[in-house]
């Protein structure tokens, strides 16, 4: 479903991806982890094009990302993201942040989109919350909107950078459940976080990246009983 094959990325002379090779299969679940300005957030932006880069190839859904003729708008549409500052509209309520993407970019009508806003809406558990703007909920509930908004669209694959690390710790566990049920319904899922808990829980694979560079890129069990690299023995041995 998502491939990434030998991608690397420079800034000017710096080097933040090298030679990053991975793949998520339909269905799976690939956590990313690693230490502050390893490069997660860019590769996990370069699978929808947000980050341009200068090597490597990057295929989603039969789709290669990296192909200066694809149609990334069209593309981004296929790919929800989820990022760590819920970035909803803050002047249009819950119900039109969950419509708006669906009528402009999928040309679905109000009624179509809002019928199907609504079911993810209940699905996150917040369909009493539809009236209300962004501002009067909880950054728990704002990133559980965003993600229903994400799911509206019918999405091939999700991405979540962090999606947990800017909420009171009593309110990670409602969007993490979130994400536990997606990945149980077979969403395929490449998440950037360091919520091992949730990793040794649903991920198939995680993959530590170190320096721009993958490190590891283990079964989950693999990973958490026996860490290949003596990084992400001390990694682990600090979060954990
Ligand atoms: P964190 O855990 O802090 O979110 P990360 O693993 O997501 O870190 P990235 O944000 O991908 O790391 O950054 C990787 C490297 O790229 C860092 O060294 C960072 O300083 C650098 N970098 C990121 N964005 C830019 C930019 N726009 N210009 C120059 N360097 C950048
Ligand atoms: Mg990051």
């Amino acid at each position: 479903m998502i491939e990434i094959d030998r991608v690397s990325k420079w800034y000017g002379e710096v080097q933040v991806l090298a030679d990053c090779s991975t793949q998520v299969a339909r269905g799976d679940v690939v956590v990313v982890c690693g230490p502050s300005g390893s490069g997660k957030s860019t590769l996990i932006k370069t699978v929808n094009g947000l980050e341009p880069v200068q090597q490597g190839l990057i295929r989603v859904d039969g789709v290669t990302v990296t192909d200066r003729k694809t149609d990334l708008p069209q593309l981004r549409a296929k790919i929800g993201m989820v990022f760590q500052n819920f970035e909803l509209f803050p002047h249009l309520s819950v119900r039109d942040n969950l419509t708006l993407a669906q009528i402009k970019v999928l040309g679905r009508t109000k009624g179509e989109a809002t019928e199907r806003g609504l079911r993810y809406l209940d699905r996150v558990g917040l369909l009493a919350h539809q009236d209300k703007f962004p501002a009067q909920l909880s950054g728990g509930q704002q990133q559980r909107v965003a993600i229903a908004r994400a799911l509206a669209m019918d999405p091939v694959a999700m991405l979540f950078d962090e999606p947990t690390s800017a909420l009171d710790p009593e309110m990670i566990g409602e969007v993490l459940d979130v994400m536990v049920g997606l990945a149980q319904d077979g969403m395929t899922m490449m998440v950037v976080t360091h919520e091992m808990g949730f990793a040794r829980k649903v991920a198939d694979r995680i993959v530590f990246m170190d320096h721009g560079r993958i490190v590891e890129d283990s079964q989950a069990d693999a990973f958490f009983s026996a860490p290949r690299s003596e990084r992400a023995r001390e990694f682990l041995a600090k979060i954990i």
